[in-house]
């Protein structure tokens, strides 16, 4: 009984707050269908909403429709993805909506435990489309929510941590009301993102004041526990870039899995040794000079690269279009200007090529 209550007060308060301070101007929430808030979802992780909104609204012009998206080849997928990162993201979107098309008839189930099935599609992202797009009553746990929860009951540990995500997993479906669902998932994610962020909640503002734990112990930002810090290991890595006589680069796919999986590159070698013998093997060329560029790093979650850029000029026509070819499909060579702008490209090749002028 007491269960019942603090959920219905949960719930009715946050709603009751939504109702006033949500945000309902967000592009994802215009003509909401499974399609939209599944893209937004997915967009979402990891990234902030300033950073999606025109990502979200260029992939919508494009690929207005779960078959349309279907319908795409990868790199054009991967090409609007382009500078959001984590991109297998974006090669599960395209696995998804091709398993939609085929195996659903183009509808998304109406079945969180069927939509957990598709790639990319975890238990907060299918909770998120069947409440929002179908007003089924499902939990979501992403990180605004953790936080809230966290903080809203006092649960200590990292949620990252099974035994923290299975308290907050039943929090999350302890509160989750049967009616307005729709609405109490939108609110619950944005106080989060409005009020109760992450290092400054407002928590004068907050309807949740009167029975948040976190707040009666003056200590918000405790929750929820941080991940464990480990010390990054460096990488190192050559990129080649080769430039021809007309300007053109020469790129590479990158294999489908892995990092950077599917996306174009520059050759990746590692020493400057290699690259005489590399030039000679993949481009029939003798290189004249190799000039050495300021060295890059990147981080990835689990390690940095360091990048060291080495430009070599060849003198050869870019009428040699193609090194390799798998299936039809070019997987290495030169590329103009234009031809590069709409291949889906890692985050540190763009930076490489704005940085150094190459397009
Ligand atoms: S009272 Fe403060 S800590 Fe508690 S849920 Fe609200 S904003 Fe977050």
């Amino acid at each position: 009984m007491a269960i019942l209550k603090e959920q219905a007060s949960f719930a009715d308060r946050l709603l009751g707050w939504f109702d006033v301070w949500g945000r309902r101007d967000l592009p994802w929430q215009k003509g909401i269908t499974p399609y939209r808030v599944w893209v937004s979802e997915i967009m979402l992780q990891q990234t902030q909403v300033a950073t999606v909104i025109p990502y979200f609204e260029h992939f919508m012009q494009r690929f207005p429709s779960v078959a349309e998206l279907a319908g795409a080849s990868e790199d054009e997928v991967l090409n609007l993805w382009t500078g959001l990162g984590y991109y297998s993201r974006a090669r599960n979107l395209h696995k998804t909506a091709r398993r939609i098309v085929h195996d659903f008839a183009g509808e998304f189930p109406r079945d969180t435990a069927l939509l957990e099935t598709l790639p990319g599609i975890g238990r907060s992202t299918a909770g998120a489309i069947a409440s929002i797009a179908m007003g089924i009553r499902a939990p979501i746990l992403d990180g605004n929510v953790k936080r809230v929860l966290a903080r809203h009951h006092c649960v200590d540990g990292w949620p990252g941590k099974t035994a923290t995500a299975k308290k907050l997993w039943f929090l999350a479906d302890l509160h989750t009301p049967e009616i307005r669902v729709a609405d109490y998932t939108q609110a619950i994610m944005d106080l989060g993102a409005t009020l109760c962020t992450r290092s400054r909640p407002d928590c004068d503002r907050c309807p949740m004041q009167t029975s948040c734990e976190a707040y009666a112990l003056n200590s918000p930002t405790s929750f929820p526990g941080k991940k464990p810090k480990k010390v990054l290991p460096v990488k190192s890595a050559l990129f080649v870039i080769a430039r021809n006589a007309e300007n053109a680069l020469w790129l590479e796919k990158r294999p489908p899995s892995g990092i950077w999986g599917g996306l174009w590159s520059f050759p990746e070698l590692q020493s400057e040794d290699q690259i005489a013998e590399w030039c000679q093997r993949t481009l029939n060329a003798d290189v004249d000079c190799i000039e050495l560029a300021p060295p890059l790093r990147h981080t990835f979650s689990h390690f940095h690269l360091d990048i060291q850029p080495a430009i070599i000029t060849v003198c050869q026509s870019s009428q040699r279009q193609h090194a390799t070819q798998v299936n039809d499909a070019p997987q290495a060579g030169w590329m103009s200007k234009t031809a590069i702008t709409q291949k889906g490209l890692p985050a540190p090749v763009v930076r490489l090529m704005n940085v150094l002028a190459l397009v």
